[in-house]
Parts: structure tokens; sequence; C-alpha cells
């Protein structure tokens, strides 16, 4: 980004409300980054562009007639996109939810890069065949966490709810979306549908010594509730030392549940590289060169501690 002319084109993020997202800082400092270092200006700029629910559509039709090249969808049209698109790539159908969107000559396209990002710091960590993944919390985030999980092959994902009720339409939510996970990387799909486990937070006590990768996807210690956490400290306790603590929530960080595993030795991670991963990928998909990871990584770095 440099100086905005009349030929910069556009990319942004819809929302509702939009405000508090941390993209237009990450990618605004990429798009600098790279044209210092490609000697060419990338004449692009990114911005948040609020857009409430009964306007999705008008806004798609209106970034059309604009021009606008690509967007990143949050909170609530990452689902409500979904039929508004010329494609959807398999695993956004899988996931059920869409987060990046791009112009091509057969109209928009999607894509669910929130996968790829929380999948990016657990790579390499360990064979992930024979492990278990507890998640905690069943919204929008763990339909991500669930496919990445599944892409890793995991010998069992175990989902720990509230509402029973809604376990059971989340668990039955994945049958017509199993291919869809399963055909890229993670097994026959029948093997998938096997390995998903629904459970009350009163099955706790007996998952988590089973638990070789916990996921918080709950907003349970997020900011300003700072002091709190899905688990207690005797719960952490109960973890297995190989376990790994990840939570999706980037600010406080460390969360307090990191904190926690922290005290216990155990290996941490925490949302913020999800939430840059997700970011640099959805940057390829519009640019079509590696995104700069680094400078996006340390402008929101920056950002959240100023
Ligand atoms: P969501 O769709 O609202 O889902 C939240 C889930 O947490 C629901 O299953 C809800 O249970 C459960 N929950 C809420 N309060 C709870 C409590 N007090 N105790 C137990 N369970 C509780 O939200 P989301 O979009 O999935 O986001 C969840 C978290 O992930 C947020 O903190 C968000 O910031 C984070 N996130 C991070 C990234 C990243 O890139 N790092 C990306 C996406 C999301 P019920 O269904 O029973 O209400």
């Amino acid at each position: 980004m440099g100086v905005i002319t009349g030929t910069t084109k556009l990319l942004g993020v819809i929302g509702y409300p939009v405000e508090h997202s941390l993209s237009p800082i990450m990618h605004n400092a990429a798009l600098t980054s790279l044209s210092r270092n490609v000697g060419q200006r990338l004449d692009y700029i990114y911005v948040a562009l609020s857009v409430g629910p009964a306007d999705l559509a008008t806004a798609l039709a209106g970034f059309a007639a604009i021009g606008l090249r690509g967007f990143n969808v949050t909170i609530p049209h990452k689902q409500a996109i979904l039929p508004l698109l010329d494609q959807v790539s398999a695993i956004a159908q899988a996931v059920g939810a869409v987060n990046t969107v791009w112009r091509t000559e057969q109209g928009w396209s999607g894509t669910n890069t929130d996968v790829q990002g929380f999948l990016a710091p657990l790579q390499g960590q360990r064979d992930w065949q024979q492990t278990t993944a507890l998640v905690l919390g069943s919204g929008g985030a763990a339909r991500a966490v669930i496919a990445g999980c599944a892409q890793l092959g995991c010998k069992a994902i175990r989902v720990v709810g509230r509402d029973l009720q809604k376990l059971k339409y989340f668990q039955q939510s994945w049958n017509p979306a199993l291919s869809g996970i399963s055909s890229r990387t993670a097994g026959p799909g029948t093997a998938f549908l096997k390995n998903l486990h629904i459970h009350t937070w009163t099955d706790l006590p007996a998952l988590l010594p089973q638990a070789d990768l916990l996921v918080n996807t709950t907003p349970v210690g997020m900011h300003p509730q700072v002091n709190q956490s899905p688990l207690s400290g005797h719960d952490v306790e109960q973890l297995p030392t190989q376990a790994i603590v990840y939570d999706l929530i980037y600010t406080p960080s460390p969360t307090y549940l990191l904190k926690q595993g922290r005290a216990r030795g155990l290996t941490t991670i925490n949302g913020l590289e999800m939430l840059v991963q997700q970011g640099a990928a959805a940057l390829e998909i519009w640019l079509n060169q590696p995104a700069p990871m680094d400078v996006m990584r340390q402008a929101a770095q920056e950002y959240l501690a100023s």
C-alpha cells in the first residue's frame, strides 16, 4: 500500500460489526512490505466494510459492479454467503462456512482458510494418526477446527458442549459434508463420522486424560474476562504430559487457559497464529504470490500491544 491513486484496487473484510477486525492492520502491512521488497507498487488497499445481514446480497452485487478484487468474511456472514457465491471450494462446503472470496471470470469464488490457519502451528508437531482431539465448544470456529483435526487424521475427535440437542444437530450437520473433507486428506468419510463424538461438560473428567490436543473454541477467557478458563486447575492436571493446549483466543495473550497449560509444562498455542495464517492464505489467493507472514504477525502483535 502506498499512495492511493485512481488505479488503486480494493480488498476488504465484511462483517457486522467489523470495526474490531485486525485484518486491515495485517493486510495493509503486508501490501506495503511486498511493494517495498518486490520493487513495484502493489496497487491495493484493504478496508473494513460494515455490511448488515439484510444487505449481504446487495453488497455482493455492488462489489461486483465496482470491481472489488476480493474480501474476507467474518461474523455473521460466514454461513449466509455460501448460496450467494458462484463457486465454493470443497473444504468450505465441508465446514459450511466461507471466510475468503475472490472475483473470477465466472463470478465470485469462496473458500475457507480458517482450516489452514488452524492447522499451520500443528503441522509436523507429531504423528497425528493415533491421537485424540478434544474440542471445547461447537460454534462456528469449532467447525474449522474439526475439519482441521479430520485432515490431520486424528483417531478420535471429541466435541464438548453445553446443550445435548445442539450437539446432536452439530454432529448430524457433518453428514452431507463428510466426503468434502475426506476425499482430500482425511481418509474415508465413514471413518471420520465414526471418529466424531459429542459430549456434554459432565463427561470432561473422563475425556481429559485421553486428550493429545485440547482446543478451546469457546469465548471463555477472552478479553475482558481475562481471569476465566474453561478448565479448572484440577482439570488441567488431568491432561497427559504430551498434550498440546491450543486456545483460539488471541487477546489476551496468553489466556488464562494457556497460563494453566504452561504452568504444567505443556505445549501451548494461542489464536494469533491461526489469525495470521488464515489471513496470509487469503492474501496469497488474491495476489497469487507468497504473503509476508512475519510482517503480518508483527503488525498484529504490535497493534494488540498498543
Ligand atoms: P460461536 O459461534 O459463538 O461459538 C461459541 C461456542 O462456545 C458455542 O459452542 C457456545 O456454546 C460456546 N460457549 C460460549 N460461552 C460459553 C461458556 N461460558 N461456557 C461454555 N461454552 C461456551 O463463536 P465462534 O465464532 O466459534 O468463536 C469462538 C472463539 O474462537 C472466539 O473467542 C473467537 O474470538 C475465536 N476465534 C478465533 C479465530 C482465530 O483466527 N484465532 C477464528 C475464529 C474464532 P453454546 O452453543 O452452548 O452457546
